[in-house]
């Protein structure tokens, strides 16, 4: 039984609900929960019971914590602690992207048989879904499991992933793929589960092979590469809409990179669902993923390395040389800000138009130029663009350094004592930055007695 609406406010179901019925439950007047009306008025007495009777237990101290813990706490501390209280999200029930997660594990262990049954498997996952999704389109969903199980073949089967032999199989009950067959885990890479003590980071990754990280999201939205740089961090986020904060990757390079001696790793996130959309408009099947690269250097490193100028394609940093493009860019790294292009130009532009003139006794020629301004423009700014690339480059893909990874990390460490000290005192009812967005989309809403749904600001594009 849940209450509806009060001072004809209507209460939004818990998250839980949206996850059990895989889509939208805006209010518990959906046909999911078979509504029936009561009306009924809390007296004052109950309130008041709730108010101050009503004391959680307080919640252990932590050493680590998980990506999504991280972003409940940074959401709301009160949100994290709500999290805590009603029990983890760790699913076992059959939704969309626990059935299709299921496939992938089944399949990078047993690809053979798999597709041996591929449409045996299809009915058993529409099987297992319509116990909880009774209604709606299942002629719709059905085709979503067949695209999200075509990009997950397709995808294993380009990457040619490095299987690594456990030495001991393990059951593989908890999927039912593995229990429908009959057969074990007998290779590593798939839902691994770590603890992180140095980084304070847990977490379970759905596949990782030798440096390469994948991350299968069953979500419609397909995050931008820039974005997926952007949001970790913090400076940034108080500066853009923080509607998609996500810690997980970092959170997972963070809690992996110790396994690998000052190695890059590849971070993939390959969006299941993207493909759908596209082959009901028409087009031609084809995977939808996003990479990220960790790069083992700190970004200044990076910047003045011999490797980065080479990436350069610059006929005028040729002309420069990259002992002379690293003293002038190192004498000003301090000063800018890598992410704002106008800083760049403010502080490069100058030093490198003056070297080229006075010291390389470049002229506009040689460069096909009629004027200075013409040659700043088309030569010189060409070429520091670049550098901002190297920054935010959303036309590969974005790299994360290991100075950003040891920020988050402090990020984690500050979270992890503010946790465990608000846990032996009270979690505040704080939304980042004072969104009443963040109020408005909790799924504790309805029982977060001092929510800012009314007073925190209010940010359209959140
Ligand atoms: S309703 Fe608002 S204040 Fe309450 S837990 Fe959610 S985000 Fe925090």
């Amino acid at each position: 039984m849940a209450l509806d609406s009060k001072s004809s406010s209507g209460f939004i179901p818990c998250y839980y609900f949206n996850i059990l019925a895989d889509r939208g439950i805006e209010s518990f007047e959906n046909a999911f929960f078979n509504p029936v009306k009561i009306e009924y008025a809390m007296s004052d007495a109950e309130k008041n019971y709730i108010k101050n009777e009503i004391v959680p237990d307080k919640i252990e101290d932590i050493k680590t914590i998980s990506q999504s813990d991280l972003k409940n706490y940074y959401l709301c501390p009160k949100k994290y602690e709500y999290s805590k209280l009603t029990g983890s999200e760790e699913k076992t029930f059959f939704t969309k992207g626990n059935l299709l997660h299921a496939f992938a594990e089944f399949y990078f262990h047993y690809p053979d048989e798999a597709s041996e049954n591929i449409d045996r498997i299809l009915e058993e996952m529409i099987k297992q879904y319509k116990v909880f999704f009774k209604e709606g389109n299942m002629a719709a969903e059905r085709t979503e499991f067949a695209v999200g199980m075509k990009a997950i073949m397709k995808f294993i089967d380009s990457k040619l992933f490095v299987k690594d032999k456990r030495e001991d199989t393990v059951e593989g009950k908890d999927n039912f793929l593995f229990a429908m067959f009959g057969k074990e885990r007998i290779y590593s890479n798939t839902e691994l589960k770590f603890v992180n003590l140095k980084s304070g980071i847990n977490g379970k990754i759905d596949l990782i092979s030798g440096k390469t990280i994948v991350d299968y999201k069953t979500g419609r939205q397909n995050k931008t590469d820039a974005t997926l740089i952007k949001e970790f961090k913090p400076h940034l986020l108080t500066e853009t809409s923080i509607k998609d904060v996500n810690f997980q990757t970092p959170a997972y390079i963070s809690g992996q990179r110790d396994n690998f001696e000052k190695e890059e790793i590849e971070f993939i996130y390959l969006h299941l669902m993207e493909s759908r959309d596209k082959i009901l408009k028409g087009n031609e099947f084809e995977i939808d993923y996003s990479f990220l690269k960790y790069i083992p250097m700190t970004f200044k490193e990076y910047v003045l390395s011999e490797g980065c100028f080479k990436t350069l394609n610059s006929d005028f940093f040729v002309r420069v040389g990259y002992q002379n493009y690293k003293r002038i860019v190192e004498e000003k790294f301090e000063l800018i800000d890598f992410y704002d292009l106008n800083s760049i130009f403010k502080e490069l532009e100058d030093d490198f138009c003056t070297f080229g003139f006075q010291e390389l006794k470049i002229t506009l020629k040689e460069f096909k130029k009629a004027s200075e301004e013409t040659f700043r423009r088309d030569i010189i700014q060409k070429s520091l663009k670049q550098l901002s690339s190297v920054r935010t480059d959303v036309r590969k893909y974005p790299f994360i350094f290991e100075d950003d990874i040891d920020s988050f990390n402090e990020l984690v460490k500050k979270m992890i004592d503010e946790i465990n000290d608000n846990s032996k005192s009270d979690f505040p009812n704080m939304p980042a930055l004072g969104l009443r967005n963040i109020c408005r989309d909790c799924d504790y809403l309805n029982i977060c007695i001092n929510n800012k749904f009314w007073t925190g600001v209010e940010i359209e594009d959140y």
